[in-house]
């Protein structure tokens, strides 16, 4: 962890005006802590669940507070100059709309117009936040030098690949042989935006044959065939590009509550569902 060195870079200079903009999100998270605590009062009060069902939604609404609250933390101390807690900022700001989503398909299982009212104030606060912190996002990320050149495969060694992000570079999915989280012997693991799989390693030949030529809609449609129907998650095959979370702008839909799935919508409008 380096403390951001300001005469190296100007780029992040952060001025008073833009320390004072990130200071003032307080504000608009103030005014969402005021909603989510009147969406636990409500949920307290309703008699139609069952205790443990109603800690579990509880416990979603505190987590959303703690993950917005924590994204602004994070970007606090981005303006003290830790530039490389940007992207933790942005990561809680998605887990806190992941949530957001959760919360609103627990809402809505309540019929009653309070749960309307509810969830319709607690979407436009959290959309208010949003676009404050993305406005200060777009400021402090530094442009992809030479953004012409992000490459479409880096092959790390033989036996690893990367798909960096076709906006950014950020890698969005690495396939290599290894060993994944339940793994006992070496597989081919496949860690996208979504999930992490593994295969059998007697595949790892002709995907990386597939990666040598730099064959996404090739990588895709043999994820189609061996990993899940969804294919390579950060993969748009009408633009042929890969994206990472942020720029698929990746959202998880619930149901009830409950995972239902993760869609995704590219830069060019393009929407899937890139995990089920
Ligand atoms: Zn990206
Ligand atoms: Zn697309």
């Amino acid at each position: 962890m380096g403390l951001f060195n300001l005469s190296e870079n100007d780029k992040f200079k952060i001025g008073n005006h833009l320390k004072e903009k990130i200071w003032n999100i307080r504000d608009d998270i103030h005014e969402l802590e005021n909603i989510l605590e009147g969406i636990t009062h409500f949920l307290l009060s309703r008699k139609k669940l069952d205790d443990v069902t109603k800690d579990l939604w509880i416990s979603d609404v505190s987590a959303l507070s703690y993950n917005t609250i924590s994204a602004w933390e994070m970007l606090k101390s981005v303006s003290d100059g830790y530039i490389e807690h940007l992207d933790k900022s942005k990561n809680y700001l998605f887990n806190a709309r992941s949530l957001l989503a959760k919360s609103i398909s627990q809402l809505a299982y309540y019929k009653e117009e309070l749960a309307q009212n509810l969830i319709e104030e607690l979407k436009s606060s959290f959309e208010k936040c949003w676009s404050v912190f993305f406005d200060i996002f777009n400021i402090l990320t530094p442009e992809k030098k030479n953004s012409g050149v992000i490459k479409r495969v880096i092959k790390v060694s033989d036996s690893e690949y990367h798909l960096p992000c076709s906006i950014c570079g950020k890698i969005a999915v690495e396939c290599k042989i290894g060993y994944g989280h339940f793994d006992k012997q070496e597989s081919l693991v496949y860690s996208g935006i979504t999930h992490s799989r593994s295969l059998s390693k007697s595949l790892a030949n002709k995907l990386f044959k597939i990666l040598k030529k730099e064959d996404l809609s090739g990588v895709h449609s043999f994820m189609k065939e061996y990993l899940c129907f969804e294919g390579m998650d950060a993969y748009c095959p009408e633009c042929d590009k890969i994206y990472c979370w942020e720029h698929y702008n990746a959202r998880v839909e619930y149901d009830d509550g409950f995972y239902d799935c993760t869609m995704g919508e590219c830069p060019a409008g393009h929407r899937r569902m890139i995990d089920d």
